[in-house]
């Protein structure tokens, strides 16, 4: 078995040692505020970096894990065992005529308050969206009938080799909440969305419209991943747990929501294993009242404690 400090030796080889931390709490760079220990945790500032990172834990065979903001993440309480690369220092946002690209660590949201600012139309639904580039394209992510993939263009990805590839939206396969990111071992490092030019004003009043509705329906004052499960065929997961009374449930610091029955909050420090035990006890009852099954649209990543 490969030591820690063979890793941190070959590591600070190809990332300067200020941008490499050990046993770093992870709950303290995560939307959802929940989660153990890294590793390592490594903020790459090169694409070069990402590739020779990649490289590396092919020839020493250590796993490596991507972080975005953690607004769809559920790390446990045990951490992360290896590497874990959080992107935040590639955080560019150009335009090009009616493109914008976007490196991965950048906010959505801010890639979509560019569009306004710029008068292109095609990113108002993700002006609520609290993750990075990276994360909204693993998970498509969309809300208010738009998604990533109405206006992704292409991406630039280091695949599983450490090459530095290009990815059509096609090349993705994004469907509901779902992407072929994880499977191909892809890191996502920059987004090219093309858009359509539009009238400021316009986009402004769909955004503001938007974010009314947004701040008016979810517990925003708390830390969460946002709806927890995937809508079912048929239903609406949120109405299915309002109707089996789970509202307010709590286990630990973890809360079924009561603004929102889609949303559970972390109320009071919760950790990662009250929250896991929340969830299943929600899916549980939902079977129970409605034999209906419940998939998780948030990931839960790590060991447990
Ligand atoms: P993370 O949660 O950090 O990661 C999600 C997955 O993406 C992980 O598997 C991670 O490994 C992978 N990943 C992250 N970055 C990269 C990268 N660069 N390369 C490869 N893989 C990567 N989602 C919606 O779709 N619509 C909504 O309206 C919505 N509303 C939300 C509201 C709230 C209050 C909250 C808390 C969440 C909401 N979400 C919503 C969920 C979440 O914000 C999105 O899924 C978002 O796209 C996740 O991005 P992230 O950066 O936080 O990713």
């Amino acid at each position: 078995m490969i030591k820690k400090n063979e890793i941190y030796q070959r590591l600070s080889g190809v990332i300067a040692e200020e941008n490499i931390k050990t046993d770093e709490l992870l709950r303290n760079h995560l939307y959802t505020k929940l989660g153990g220990k890294a590793d390592f945790f490594i903020t790459p500032t090169t694409y070069e970096e990402v590739q020779s990172v990649v490289k590396l834990a092919n020839e020493m065979d250590f796993p490596f894990t991507l972080l975005g903001n953690g607004s769809n993440l559920i790390v446990k309480d045990g951490g992360i065992r290896g590497v874990v690369l959080h992107l935040k220092n590639f955080n560019e946002i150009k335009t090009n005529v009616s493109q914008i690209v976007a490196q991965s660590g950048a906010a959505i949201i801010d890639v979509s308050r560019r569009a306004l600012a710029e008068r292109l139309s095609g990113l108002e639904f993700a002006c609520g969206i609290p993750g990075t580039v990276g994360g909204a394209l693993f998970m498509n992510a969309g809300a208010y009938g738009g998604e990533i993939s109405d206006v992704l263009d292409y991406a630039y990805v280091v695949d599983r080799n450490g090459e530095l590839v290009k990815r059509t939206a096609a090349d993705l396969e994004l469907d509901y909440r779902h992407s072929n990111i994880a499977e191909n071992g892809d890191i996502v490092l920059e987004a090219t969305f093309s858009l359509k030019p539009g009238n400021y004003d316009e986009i402004k009043e769909l955004m503001d419209d938007l974010t009314y509705k947004r701040e008016s329906k979810q517990p925003l004052e708390y830390p969460s991943c946002g709806s927890v499960f995937k809508r079912p065929p048929g239903y609406f997961a949120g109405k299915l747990i309002q109707d089996s009374e789970l509202q307010g449930t709590s286990i630990g610091g973890a809360e079924v929501s009561t603004k929102h029955a889609g949303f559970i909050v972390n109320k009071n420090n919760a950790t990662a294993t009250d929250y896991i035990a929340l969830i299943e006890h929600v899916q549980k009852t939902v079977k129970e009242k409605f034999n209906v099954d419940l998939e998780r649209e948030v990931k839960i990543i790590g060991e447990d404690d």
